[in-house]
C-alpha cells in the first residue's frame, strides 16, 4: 500500500481506539498551557496537573511570573524536578511575554518559537491545542512511532514533522499528534511494545519486533488499556462521542485524568 494511504489507514484506526486522545496537560488559557508545557520538561503529565491548580492560581498573569518571588516559585514546581531551572524559565517567559507581547501569549508559530525557552515542539503543542491551529508535537513518541511505522526514516524532529505533515490532512494534524503519543504511552512502548495487541500492527513494518503474544502483549498495555480497566476506556469513549472530534477547535472536553498503570513501560 502507498505511505500515504496506509497512513491515513492506521490514523483512522489509532484514532477509532483513542477518539477521546486530547493534551493530557490540564489547563484553561494559552498562558496556562505554556506553563504547563515547559514544566513538562523531563516529567510526565500527571506530575505536572498535580503543580499546576495551585500554580494557576497563585500566579494567573505574565506580570506575575515575570515579578515571581524566586524561592516560592521554585517551591511550587520543585516536584516536577529541575525546579531551579523551570522556575527561572518561567519568569524569562513571563518577562518577554510583557516586554514583547504585551503580556499575551502569541498564536503564531514564528513569534512562539522566539520565546525563551520554546521551541517547535512547545509551540505546537500551544498553538494546536490553545489556538485551534493544526500542528503536529514531535515528541519521543511521535519521533518512534513515525519511524516505526515506517512513515519516515528521520531522526531530526523537523524533518519528522514535515514528513508527517506530507502523509495526513493539516486538519488532523493536532489530532494525529495526541493519537500518537497516546498509542506511545499505552502500546507501542520504547522497549517493548505490544505488537500482539496492537490495532495497527497488519500495516505496520515494525510488528514483531515487541510482544507478539496476543496475551502476554495486553499485559503490557498501559493506562486506561491495562487489563482490568475496561469501564475505564469505555467511560471515556462515551465521553469521545458525545463531543465529536472537530479538527478545527481545541478539544472541548476534560476528561478524568488517567494515573500509570503497573504496566506501564
Ligand atoms: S505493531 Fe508493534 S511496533 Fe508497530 S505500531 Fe503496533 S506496537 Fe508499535
Amino acid at each position: 500500500m502507498a505511505r500515504k494511504r496506509r497512513a491515513r489507514k492506521m490514523y483512522g484506526v489509532l484514532h477509532e481506539r483513542y477518539p477521546y486522545a486530547h493534551c493530557e496537560l490540564d489547563f484553561r488559557t494559552p498562558l496556562e498551557l505554556l506553563v504547563a508545557t515547559v514544566l513538562s520538561a523531563q516529567t510526565t503529565d500527571v506530575r505536572v496537573n498535580l503543580v499546576t491548580p495551585t500554580l494557576f492560581s497563585t500566579y494567573r498573569t505574565a506580570a506575575d511570573y515575570a515579578g515571581a518571588d524566586r524561592v516560592e516559585l521554585e517551591e511550587l514546581v520543585r516536584s516536577t524536578g529541575f525546579y531551579r531551572n523551570k522556575a527561572a524559565a518561567l519568569m524569562k517567559l513571563g518577562a518577554d511575554l510583557v516586554e514583547r507581547f504585551d503580556g499575551e501569549v502569541p498564536g503564531r508559530l514564528q513569534d512562539l518559537v522566539t520565546l525563551p525557552g520554546v521551541g517547535r515542539k512547545t509551540a505546537n503543542v500551544v498553538l494546536g491545542n490553545a489556538f485551534g491551529v493544526p500542528g503536529i508535537t514531535v515528541d519521543t513518541h511521535v519521533g518512534r512511532l513515525a519511524r516505526r511505522f515506517g512513515w519516515t526514516t528521520e531522526e531530526d524532529p523537523v524533518k519528522v514533522e514535515a514528513a508527517i505533515g506530507e502523509l495526513v490532512p493539516r486538519t488532523e494534524w493536532t489530532m494525529l499528534s495526541h493519537v500518537l503519543i497516546f498509542h506511545g504511552r499505552r502500546t507501542c512502548h520504547a522497549k517493548k511494545p505490544a505488537c500482539g495487541a496492537c490495532p495497527v500492527a497488519r500495516w505496520c513494518p515494525s510488528s514483531g519486533e515487541g510482544e507478539g503474544d496476543p496475551v502476554k502483549a495486553e499485559q503490557l498495555l498501559a493506562y486506561e488499556l491495562a487489563p482490568g480497566r475496561e469501564e475505564e476506556y469505555d467511560a471515556l469513549v462515551a465521553a469521545a462521542a458525545s463531543y465529536p472530534h472537530d479538527p478545527a477547535q481545541p478539544v472541548p472536553y476534560d476528561v478524568a485524568p488517567t494515573e500509570p498503570s503497573a504496566a506501564h513501560r
